[in-house]
């Protein structure tokens, strides 16, 4: 074959590829990974940000997308309350500590409560996936809204992910959801990464351990399904405290004892999506 013909046929079979390869990349980032949990208030959001500070430490340039729409935490959780800028065509995200933050909760007025429906969702995450221009990121975590409905598989199926964590507390209730999350991403050829347990144990000071929503559901619906089991969250007064201030734990005190199990999964996520 001569080599024009030959660069023929390579440019087509790109084609076929491109046009085969429906789900879309995010701009402006080498790796995206989900964090996703099936219920609320498992300490999704708490976990999301204080991963991306761990990832962080590892040396990588990192930022968060709060896809969470109903109820975007992040502008609490990072302290950042400004506007982000725009070219007309694009949104620029915030940068605070060296990461940089999107957030639906930047660009409406939070006060609002956000009763939407169907087609307003689905624009709004084309608009946080498709319009943000992320600047040379490894990493983008992707914080999404708790359940296994519409919305979550609209975006399973349309963004191209690398990976993704399901995060949820050990209490029976909670791991019910977790095996529907775990079917969805099956159901959506998205690599699950592994199964994190948040809350998983209260250590008084005296090292006494109470494990308050109950024992190893979540290690132990991870062996269930095959999954990797990344690690156990307990429950912090200072993670908590450091919510609160828009100061993540993991960035303020990469030393501390929580912030040190944070690493450890940040480890096993970054290797897992290679
Ligand atoms: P979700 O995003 O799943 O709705 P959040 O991250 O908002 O959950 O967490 C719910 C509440 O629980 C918040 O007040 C948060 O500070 C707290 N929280 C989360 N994880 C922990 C933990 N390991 N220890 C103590 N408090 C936690």
């Amino acid at each position: 074959m001569s080599d024009n013909k030959a660069k023929i046929s390579q440019s087509s079979k790109e084609k076929t590829k491109t046009k085969n390869f429906e789900k879309n990349p995010i701009k402006g980032t080498k790796f995206t990974i989900m964090v996703s949990s099936a219920k609320g208030g498992v300490g999704k959001s708490t976990f999301a940000i204080n991963l991306t500070f761990a990832i962080q430490k590892l040396g990588k340039k990192v930022g968060l997308l709060d896809a969470d729409i109903y109820g975007p935490s992040l502008p609490k959780l990072i302290g950042l309350g400004e506007k982000p800028k725009t070219d007309g065509k694009f949104l620029f995200p915030l940068e605070k500590y060296g990461a940089q933050f999107m957030s639906l909760g930047f660009l409406v007025d939070q006060k609002t409560p956000m009763i939407w429906r169907g087609p307003m969702v689905i624009s709004a995450i084309k608009t946080l996936t498709e319009k943000v221009m992320w600047k040379d990121l490894d990493f983008l975590i992707i914080d999404m809204p708790p359940g296994t409905g519409d919305t979550q598989l609209t975006f399973a199926q349309d963004v191209k992910i690398d990976g993704a964590v399901i995060i949820s507390t050990p209490q029976e209730l909670a791991l019910m959801d977790v095996k529907r999350g775990i079917q969805m991403f099956d159901k959506t050829k998205i690599k699950i990464i592994g199964l994190v347990d948040n809350m998983s144990f209260f250590k008084t000071e005296e090292g006494k351990i109470y494990k308050i929503f109950g024992e190893n559901g979540v290690e132990k619906t991870a062996k269930e399904f095959n999954k990797e089991f990344l690690g156990k969250i307990p429950i912090s007064t200072e993670l908590r405290e450091s919510a609160d201030l828009g100061l993540p734990l993991t960035y303020k005190d990469p030393e501390n004892e929580v912030s040190k199990v944070f690493k450890d999964i940040a480890d096993k996520i970054t290797q897992g999506v290679l």
